[in-house]
């Protein structure tokens, strides 16, 4: 292939306090481009984005340094922090090129992977997904409640890649069919699959942060895969229903027959709180419960009806001004 129909590679890394780390990045992130360049697999167009996300130390004025340096790469400043599912939207939406791939700043993600998915993306796959070959670099726990949360998604319906965060390759036609998703709660790793495009798989093995610290602790985890499940399915607003059906037959079943018993003249009584005490315990667990599922629902509703842009960009190193997501 020559430099002529090679692909415009964009790499789109978010970046939320990232400092320590991105000079060493961008350092290797522009090694591989020259590689793949060097191999006529990317066009010499091609461009590192780094969206900061909101970040409260000087990783924008080391991205305006690092664009300065080098024509390669290019800012984006959103004007608060978003998350890092919207500041890869936010990457996604502004950046040019044929072929899109985003990585996390902190090198978690095994950048030799992008040859392979550059080579996919050539073979004509238009969504190609990192995945975990393990989980080893995590701790117990995390890898614990990870297939936890695989496994739930499976059963919810949701058809995410297990093992695959959010690094991928799309195509310039994955990401335009990803900007007609309308929706607010945005879970990437659960819509990319809903595009239905020809998709395969890389695997590669997650390191350790190289510097700085993770910005995903536990309850950002949870926010995350309550999020995705109720993003895919309203299962848990069925399994509610037939809880409640369920209790509700039970209930009929021993009032019937403690009606029956009274009527022949059998009497029980049993003479403790057990009976009345454990269902009125039980039972307003339940109602709370389904109340917050519920809730959930009704909480997701609003935040779409009020259709807030996802992302705000304040500035971006080429000059374009400040913009929205429309
Ligand atoms: N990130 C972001 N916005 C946030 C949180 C994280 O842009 O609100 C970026 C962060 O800079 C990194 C990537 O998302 O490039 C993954 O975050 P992190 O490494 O903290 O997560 P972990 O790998 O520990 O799950
Ligand atoms: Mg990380």
């Amino acid at each position: 292939m020559s430099f002529h129909n090679a692909p415009e590679l964009a790499l789109i890394v978010p970046c939320m306090n990232e400092e320590p780390v991105l000079p060493r990045s961008a350092a290797l992130f522009r090694a591989k481009f020259e590689s793949l360049i060097e191999r006529q697999m990317i066009a010499p167009t091609s461009r590192v984005y780094f969206v900061d996300d909101g970040s409260a130390d000087g990783t924008w004025a080391t991205i305006c340094q690092l664009a300065m340096s080098n024509d390669c790469f290019e800012g984006i400043k959103l004007s608060r922090n978003f998350g890092h599912q919207y500041a890869v939207y936010a990457g996604l939406m502004h950046a040019q090129g044929d072929a899109l791939i985003s990585i996390d700043a902190d090198l978690q993600d095994d950048i030799n992977a992008i040859d392979d998915m550059v080579q996919r993306y050539l073979e004509g796959d238009e969504v190609v997904y990192g995945v975990r070959a393990d989980r080893l670099s995590d701790r117990k726990f995390k890898r614990w409640t990870a297939s936890l949360h695989y496994w739930l998604s499976g059963r919810f319906g949701v058809r995410a890649v297990p093992d695959h965060a959010d690094f991928r390759l799309l195509s310039r036609r994955a990401v335009s069919m990803l900007g007609q998703f309308r929706e607010r709660n945005l879970y990437l790793r659960g819509v990319v699959p809903l595009l239905g495009l020809k998709a395969s798989e890389v695997y590669y093995t997650r390191t350790q942060r190289v510097a700085g610290e993770s910005k995903y602790g536990f309850t950002d985890m949870l926010g995350l895969s309550i999020d995705g499940l109720t993003s895919f399915s309203i299962l848990p607003l069925r399994i509610i229903s037939v809880l409640g059906l369920v209790v509700f037959i039970l209930s009929m079943i021993f009032g019937l027959w403690a009606l029956g018993a009274a009527w022949v003249g059998l009497t029980t009584p049993i003479q403790s709180w057990a009976p009345t005490g454990i269902p009125i315990y039980l039972l307003g667990g339940l109602q709370i419960l389904s109340i917050g599922v519920v809730g959930e629902y009704i909480g997701k509703t609003y935040m779409e009806v009020k259709n807030r842009p996802t992302y705000l960009v304040e500035q971006t190193t080429s000059g374009s001004s400040a913009s929205g997501e429309v």
